[in-house]
């Protein structure tokens, strides 16, 4: 079968996602494969399809068991022969495997890569006839990267020893980790490689300035009720507090961090996988393991680390390419606390400076005037036009020259010798009275009271600015006074202008991201009944709910309405397997009761084949008493005219041998008069 067709019958998709296609020739035609894609962008199909055209099984070398068991139980729902050796079996499903092992019937295997390090194991992989092997998160093999597993350098050995060609997949781009790869898993020899771009399309992108954080975070949790989101937390503390946040406004939401035990993390992580609609409070520790492809927000709740982690964390999100939405928060005390966590650190020098830079790159997009992705992409080396899907493109920001402020905050700062806060330097540029004015007598500086066409808060709206765009940053050595650094320095001489966001200043209390809907107000309801069912069918199932169809096929469902089978499998993400479990029950839901259909025909559904079923079955049905109405009752079995309905270039001695001489002098020319019309 042709990969087009085997990505409609058997996965259900009407198309390859960018890039995919590619992939998915190139490792199908055995060459050895380095292909880098964002998260979401659909790596595990570029190896599933092919394994299905390969002779031989495909041996999958993947991270995590938690993951593993996703993906196997994804494609034995679509009706594909995999499984999994992994230290969580039981012994059944082992035997299963090793059963379908020998028989030859398993397409795919899947297997943690601590199992290379058995010698048993690489002979048992050389006898049972591999034909290739595909690598999931390659970067593991980096030892620089943070997610490095020693084991992975052993599947290097496997290549050597099995002598297949390798399919290798990651998400993480930069170049040295690319280098790596290739050394250790193609033993330097370049592979054919096929880098996807960065975008996300179906994330949308905002950022607001924390003012009250907890409210903000609510006010965008209560719009998205029901679905499943991300809060990132940048304190163990903070994932309980506002998880309880969520559970007293009616959210279901738990906490996740590093100081929770390994069991209770587990919980956390499976509830998570399975249900829907759940809400998890975390830190950074959530991480690798969520593979849940209908997470349908991430909220940020502190400013991430740095621009790498940012795309990471918000890419958790709409990996199965249903609209998704994200929040960033971020105040003036992120800076400063980012900024210290990487002087406080133990990394050299060079290291830390390139820390402040992918810091800088992060505040630069969360003060950005002009389109969030543009200014994302860019960073990545990419060169888009604005995307229309993001806070800054549905509402340009209103923006003022600020070099003149900007020179008076720097001008407070250079004349109290740099060794103050951005509070004080506000109450000098204000001309407030206080006690550490008259004590320090800082009253008599020039710059006091220069700024009172400025308020108190929209002056911490400017120096924020200002960290955000690096012209000042807080030093450690001075109790987080702030600083001028170089790029300020031109600015300072008038040789430079900025310009700086005022709306950040005036809407910080804002009405929060403009609510977006799965689908129209008509169709909600619908969409609700699908998301029942399949909630239903899926704890039948004891698994997680996309396992039975992903939020985009619901969609779908819930817009075009599909009222028989055949238009039910042209949904996206309806393949004939799941036509065949799910089908009649969503059906159901969207058109009431629906007739039954013969299995025979059930079929054919969505197949040019099933339309000429029902023209036979018609035509036979006025011939049940021959031409004249005379003749003895016949009737041809639904099986027989499943068969008729598949004949290729049909001809009466074919329909002869295929029915029969009786059936065939009975319906053979009305038959072939419709086997013939297309
Ligand atoms: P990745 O591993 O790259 O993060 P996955 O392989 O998990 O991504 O795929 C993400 C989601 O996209 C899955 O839900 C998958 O079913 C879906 N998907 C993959 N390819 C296609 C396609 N061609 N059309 C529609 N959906 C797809
Ligand atoms: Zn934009």
């Amino acid at each position: 079968m042709p990969a087009d067709k085997l990505l409609k019958d058997v996965f259900g998709f009407d198309a390859f996602r960018d890039g995919q296609r590619e992939i998915v020739d190139a490792v199908i035609a055995g060459e050895n494969t380095l292909a880098i894609m964002p998260t979401g962008g659909g790596k595990s199909l570029c190896f599933q399809l092919p394994a299905l055209m390969r002779t031989g099984v495909t041996v999958v070398i993947s991270p995590l068991i938690a993951l593993m068991r996703d993906q196997v139980r994804g494609l034995k729902a679509v009706g594909v022969e995999a499984g999994a050796l992994t230290s969580g079996n039981t012994e059944e499903e082992t035997e299963a495997v090793w059963a379908g092992l020998e028989a030859g019937t398993l397409r795919l295997l899947y297997m943690a890569p601590e199992r290379l390090s058995s010698g048993g194991t690489m002979q048992m992989l050389r006898r049972v006839g591999v034909g290739m092997i595909a690598v999931d998160e390659a970067h593991c093999v980096s030892a620089w990267g943070h997610d490095f597993r020693p084991d992975y350098l052993r599947i290097g050995e496997l290549r050597r020893l099995l002598d297949v060609p390798l399919a290798a997949f990651t998400a993480t781009a930069d170049a040295e980790t690319q280098v790596e790869i290739i050394e250790k898993l193609f033993d330097g020899v370049q592979p054919s490689t096929f880098l996807r771009g960065f975008d996300r399309p179906n994330i949308h992108l905002a950022f607001e300035v924390k003012d009250g954080p907890r409210a903000q975070i609510l006010t965008f949790a209560a719009a998205r009720k029901g679905q499943s989101g991300i809060v990132y937390c940048g304190t163990r503390a903070k994932t309980e507090t506002l998880a309880k946040a969520l559970n007293d406004a009616r959210h279901t939401a738990c906490s996740y961090h590093g100081g929770m035990d390994a069991e209770n993390r587990r919980i956390v992580e499976r509830r998570f996988q399975q249900e829907d609609g759940l809400i998890v409070c975390a830190t950074v520790a959530f991480g690798m393991g969520i593979d849940k492809p209908d997470i349908r927000w991430v909220a940020h709740a502190d400013l991430p680390k740095t621009i790498e982690s940012y795309y990471q964390e918000i890419g958790r999100a709409g990996r199965d390419g249903a609209p998704a939405e994200t929040l960033t928060l971020f105040g003036p005390d992120d800076i400063r606390y980012r900024r210290q966590q990487i002087d406080e650190g133990l990394a050299p020098a060079d290291r830390r400076a390139a820390d402040h830079g992918r810091l800088n790159a992060l505040l630069g997009l969360a003060e950005a005037l002009v389109c969030r992705r543009q200014t994302l992409l860019t960073y990545f080396g990419e060169d888009p036009s604005p995307c229309g899907h993001c806070d800054l493109c549905d509402k340009p920001p209103e923006t003022f020259d600020a070099t003149t402020p900007v020179r008076m905050a720097l001008s407070a700062a250079l004349r109290t010798d740099e060794w103050f806060g951005a509070g004080h330097l506000i109450d000098i540029l204000l001309g407030a009275k206080t006690d550490k004015i008259d004590q320090r007598g800082h009253d008599s500086l020039p710059t006091y009271g220069v700024g009172k066409e400025f308020s108190k808060n929209q002056w911490q709206a400017i120096f924020r600015q200002m960290m955000g765009h690096d012209l000042m940053r807080p030093d450690r050595d001075r109790y987080g006074a702030l600083r001028m650094t170089d790029h300020a320095r031109p600015i300072l001489r008038g040789e430079a202008s900025i310009t700086l966001r005022r709306d950040s200043i005036r809407n910080a209390k804002g009405s929060g991201p403009k609510v977006r809907q799965l689908v129209s107000e008509e169709d909600a309801p619908l969409m609700s009944a699908l998301k029942a069912k399949r909630r239903f069918l899926a704890e039948q199932a004891g698994g997680p709910a996309y396992i039975i169809f992903n939020d985009k096929t619901l969609i779908e469902m819930a817009e075009k309405r599909p009222s028989n089978l055949d238009e039910m499998a042209a949904i996206g993400g309806v393949g004939a397997k799941k036509l065949e479990s799910f089908g009649k029950a969503f059906l159901e839901v969207i058109a009431g009761a629906v007739e039954d259909v013969h299995p025979m025909r059930r079929k054919l559904a969505g197949r040019d084949e099933g339309a000429v079923y029902d023209r036979l079955l018609a035509a036979q049905t006025d011939l049940q008493r021959g031409p004249d109405g005379a003749d003895k009752p016949m009737s041809c079995t639904a099986s027989m005219l499943a068969k008729v309905a598949q004949l290729r270039n049909a001809d009466q001695a074919g329909l002869s041998r295929l029915m029969g001489d009786k059936y065939a002098d009975r319906f053979g020319d009305a038959f072939l008069n419709i086997l013939q019309e297309d």
